[in-house]
């Protein structure tokens, strides 16, 4: 990292220092309002030239930084400056203190959890929406962003080759998406008064079952927390030798429920469960939701979007008959962080449960027009569905399906390199851009091969030039890799890859 690399850069382009005056010195800020148009044109220029070249050679940086806890912490002041400080200042901490305490999530050999990037459109979007700074809390408040945020949803709708009768809007995370679905899980049971009424202190309520896989996303369990359904009324349920939940386990386990006097109202399947990437039989599961009034909400945070890959629509089989899909683009369709794209075949409960119009946001389009603020607890709303829509305007169905379709391949054959080397094994079915394997040759005794896959990971994290994550599969400490950064080619996989073999060579 290099001091003044803004300034650097935008030099190199132009010719001038742009951030500064033929002395080298800033102008000042106006006593008052912003900084002035033509001194922010000076630094967007310079940053955006900055941001093109960190774009072009993301592994500058090492993918995880070298910090410690607390070290870029040291470096921040510990109060806020009381005079306005130069941009070009507080530009240049960012290289020198931000940007080398960052794990780079952009960085090609970023393999952990479910990898992403963000991509030249999105930025682009970003970079509008907070130039715009529009709240698309309602029609009135925001009338482009709201429609665009309904248009940009459909798109993806048709994307994933869903059916109509979906419509949806955009969260900030799966997470967020989930707990409003199970809220209107709840919400579609109207006699029992729990929106007006509560639950607390009420002993005319049944218990609230609501049912997931033991491979379900944590955010499932904080959704049952945060709405006041009680964690031990989320049902875990086995899964099969495939990661699958088991369809006749949670048949015995509705049943055991209603026969007990609860009330199961929802089940949560996952297409792409975080561990492994496993796919839930949602066609079977969709079957015992009808059967026992239940809502399904599917989580395919990260697999559902697999969809968009027309050959890989078998993904989504069964979600026809759910209620409410959540996918994040933020996690495979090279959106940057945040957004979630919550879709629902029953808008009308999902807005039962949520909305409530205070006088001041009263308007004359109330009725006729879609308020965004009406699905969800949010009030203010982040224009989020411009950077989706320039993310498929720019790369277009066929182009964003052969770049999952490239990384679904890559992830093939990175499995494939894995079980033709003796000792390796991959431990979970390769569905996805997800690939879960360990180092396991029978002369190490497998009680130590847990610590042996976890020195395998922190030595091949430590080279700076890959990051894995792991899971615990089976009860085995299990290495994951994970492809989804749009920047990553075979030659980083291969890198990779090559790392984990010196790792488990020098492990012995
Ligand atoms: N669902 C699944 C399957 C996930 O893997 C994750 C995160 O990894 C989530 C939900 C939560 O995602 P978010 O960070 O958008 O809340």
């Amino acid at each position: 990292m290099r001091k003044g690399e803004f300034t650097g850069v935008t030099r190199r382009v132009t010719g001038l220092d742009p951030l500064a005056d033929d002395a080298g010195i800033p102008p000042p800020l106006p006593a008052l309002g912003d900084v002035p148009p033509e001194e922010f044109a000076r630094h967007a220029h310079a940053l955006v030239d900055w941001m093109a070249r960190y774009l072009a050679d993301p592994e500058r940086w090492p993918v995880l930084p070298d910090v410690r806890p607390g070290d870029v912490l040291a470096r921040l002041p510990e109060s806020p400056p009381a005079d306005g400080e130069p941009l070009r200042r507080i530009l240049d901490d960012v290289e020198r203190v931000i940007v080398p305490g960052l794990t780079h999530w952009n960085h090609p050999g970023f393999f952990a959890w479910f990898a992403n990037s963000s991509s030249a459109p999105a930025i682009l979007g970003e970079m509008l929406a907070a130039t715009l700074n529009v709240n698309a809390m309602l029609w009135k408040s925001a009338p482009a962003a709201t429609e665009l945020e309904l248009r940009t949803v459909d798109w993806l709708r048709q994307l994933l080759g869903m059916g109509d009768g979906w419509s949806g809007h955009i969260n900030d995370t799966a997470s967020i998406s989930t707990m409003l679905a199970l809220a209107a899980a709840r919400e579609a049971h109207p006699e029992l008064e729990i929106r007006e009424r509560g639950m607390a202190g009420r002993t005319d309520l049944p218990a609230l079952r609501v049912y997931a896989s033991t491979l379900a996303h944590s955010s499932v369990d904080k959704s049952v927390i945060t709405l006041g359904l009680g964690q031990r009324n989320l049902v875990k349920i086995g899964v099969d030798d495939k990661f699958r939940m088991r369809p006749d386990l949670l048949e015995a386990a509705m049943r055991a429920d209603v026969a007990a006097g609860h009330r199961p109202i929802a089940v949560v399947a996952t297409v792409g469960t975080t561990g492994v990437a496993s796919i839930d039989p949602v066609r079977e599961i969709a079957e015992l939701c009808a059967r026992h009034g239940a809502w399904l909400h599917v989580d395919g945070a990260y697999g559902g979007m697999a969809a968009v890959v027309p050959e890989m629509r078998h993904v989504l089989d069964g979600v026809e008959m759910a209620d409410s899909l959540v996918v994040n683009p933020h996690k495979w369709l090279f959106t940057p962080v945040d957004c979630s794209v919550l879709l629902t075949r029953r808008p009308d409960v999902l807005m039962r449960a949520f909305s409530l119009v205070p006088e001041y946001l009263r308007t004359a389009e109330q009725d006729s027009a879609v308020n965004l603020m009406d699905y969800g607890v949010q009030l203010g709303r982040r224009f989020r569905s411009l950077k989706l829509w320039m993310v498929m305007r720019a790369f277009g169905a066929d182009g964003l399906a052969a770049r999952l379709r490239d990384q679904i391949a890559m992830a093939g054959e990175f499995a494939d390199m894995v079980r033709a080397e003796p000792g390796w094994k991959v431990v979970a079915p390769v569905h996805f851009s997800l690939v879960c394997f360990r180092w396991a040759p029978d002369d190490i005794d497998a009680s130590e091969r847990d610590a042996i896959n976890r020195s395998i990971m922190d030595r091949v994290n430590a080279s700076g030039r890959v990051f894995l994550s792991h899971a615990v599969v089976d009860g085995a400490f299990t290495l994951r890799l994970a492809i989804g950064n749009m920047r990553t080619t075979r030659e980083h996989v291969a890198e990779a890859w090559g790392l984990l073999r010196e790792a488990a060579g020098s492990a012995r």
